[in-house]
């Protein structure tokens, strides 16, 4: 038997204001080319800065994962030649990283924990990007991304399990996320991820020879190409031919290869004359510390264990920092912790996957949804009017009052509990079979009790209080 053993390279766009060592602006989908400046294309006689903000994402992102962070860093360039690369040279980092060595245990679907170490974590610049579906004849280039920040985690070769490296894929898009610092978009490529897999048998302690695969853009094609590299690995070794040490792509449906993996040497690493080393004072990276915001991590164990939600429920919810933001706001209100996941996780996200909103987007404010969760719970309104008619009408229009839309639509349940008395008492009267049958102990007559009053009452009769009395009545 065999077993996979992977390590995972995952690149996070800095959505900083400005490049990493230029100064023009971070966008995308822009028109190609406009957001260029002679830095990144590497003038001569022009000199790159280091951007502070990406230090400090680079840096809070290492405190998250766990990492040491160096009090004392440089940059390196890595020389190759490509079309997308202008400068012939990537700055990038080798032998001194911002942060090394963390951690992260990541959550499995089954409830249980593994532990990824985190090898290494670097800043350095983005490529351009190479369009080859612009032109019939020629292949463009668009350097708007050609100098943007980015930050590398290298993961340790811990990941024996596709389940696995899909956890911590996610498990690093919720970090980034949380800490505000990339949006994890990984179809438009600010998150992307590298496998390197090979094989071994079961029990072994040497690793065999890996092949990174590249183009994963979605945390399901990290899996799928898992499985089907592991497959095509272990029918190699099986017919006794080897593994080859290069750089495969995913096409969807299979890995293909792209090329054979260059060695290190191959770039001629040497320091970043350009850039000064770079002090990190301690104090700095403490004050970067204390302002990171609670983890997801920490969120999901409190959610689950003091707020009582399930493990589905605080899953959804830690997905993102604006719902975990939006439950927390209901929480504070006095809404029910299960009472405020039903809402996110229910008509919430229905509104936004229908409308393609993101939450950030959704228009509502908590004190507002609030409201309307307590005239609930004061039994001034059912859930279903509050939830099918109101919570529409109040998105639409969020500054209006949820009472005031109540009354409008006449959804106002009946508080008059001498007129439910008169309407119980006649369906009763009207019933008496019924109610003999019923005090014999067919007690599912109840409901039909229920649906009589309600139907008197215009649907204004709270289901739930005309059962409760006419139990009462009827005990
Ligand atoms: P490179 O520059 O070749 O991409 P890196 O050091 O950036 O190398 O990344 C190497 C990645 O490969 C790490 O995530 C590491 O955990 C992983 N790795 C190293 N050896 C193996 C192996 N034998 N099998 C699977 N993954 C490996
Ligand atoms: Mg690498």
């Amino acid at each position: 038997m065999y077993e996979m053993v992977v390590g995972l390279e995952v690149h996070a766009q800095l959505q900083t204001k400005a490049k990493v060592f230029a100064p023009e602006a971070v966008t995308f989908g822009e028109r190609p080319n406009r957001y260029v400046s002679v830095v990144s294309l590497g003038y001569p006689g022009t000199l790159p800065v280091l951007n502070r903000a990406c230090v400090e994402a680079a840096v809070r992102l290492g405190l998250a994962l766990g990492c040491e962070i160096a009090t004392e860093f440089y940059f390196s360039r890595k020389n190759y030649f490509y079309p997308d690369l202008p400068k012939g040279y990537q700055i990038t980092q080798e032998a001194a990283p911002i942060a090394r060595k963390g951690e992260v245990w990541v959550r499995l679907p089954e409830g249980t924990r593994h532990r990824v170490g985190i090898e290494r974590l670097q800043l350095e610049e983005d490529t351009g990007k190479s369009l080859h579906d612009q032109d019939p004849f020629d292949t463009l280039l668009d350097f708007n991304r050609a100098g943007i920040g980015l930050v590398e985690i290298v993961s340790e070769p811990d990941i024996r399990t596709p389940q696995q490296a899909m956890a911590y894929l996610a498990h690093i898009r919720r970090l980034v996320r949380f800490l505000g610092i990339c949006d994890g978009n990984m179809e438009e490529g600010s998150l992307r991820c590298d496998a390197n897999i090979s094989l071994r048998k079961q029990g072994d302690s040497s690793f065999g020879t890996r092949v990174e695969i590249k183009n994963l853009n979605s945390i399901s094609a990290l899996g799928k190409a898992l499985e089907y590299e592991f497959a095509r690995q272990v029918e190699l070794i099986e017919r006794g031919e080897k593994v080859l040490r290069e750089t495969r792509t995913w096409d969807g449906m299979r890995t293909v290869p792209l090329r054979e993996k260059e060695t290190a040497d191959d770039y001629r690493y040497f320091p970043e004359p350009d850039l000064p080393p770079v002090r990190l004072p301690a104090s700095h990276i403490h004050e970067l510390a204390a302002s990171l915001p609670q983890l997801p991590d920490a969120l999901f164990e409190e959610m689950v264990t003091v707020q009582g939600l399930s493990i589905d429920e605080a899953t959804l919810l830690t997905e993102d920092r604006p719902y975990a933001e939006y439950f927390l706001a209901l929480i504070r209100l006095k809404v029910a912790p299960k009472v405020a996941a039903s809402w996110i996780n229910g008509a919430i996200r229905a509104y936004l996957n229908a409308q393609a909103v993101a939450m950030e987007a959704f228009p509502l404010p908590p004190q507002r949804l609030a409201e309307l969760i307590s005239m609930v719970e004061n039994r001034q309104i059912s859930l279903t009017a509050a939830r099918e008619e109101i919570f529409p009408l109040l998105v639409a229009e969020p500054e209006r009052e949820p009472m005031d839309i109540a009354r409008e639509k006449d959804l106002l349940l009946l508080q008059d509990s001498h007129q439910m008395d008169t309407w119980i008492a006649e369906v009763l009267a009207e019933n008496p079979e019924k109610v003999e049958t019923y005090r014999r102990g067919k007690t599912g007559l109840l409901g039909y009790f229920v649906g009589q009053v309600v139907r008197r009452s215009g649907g204004k009769a709270d289901p739930r209080e005309v059962q409760r009395r006419i139990a009462e009545k009827l005990a």
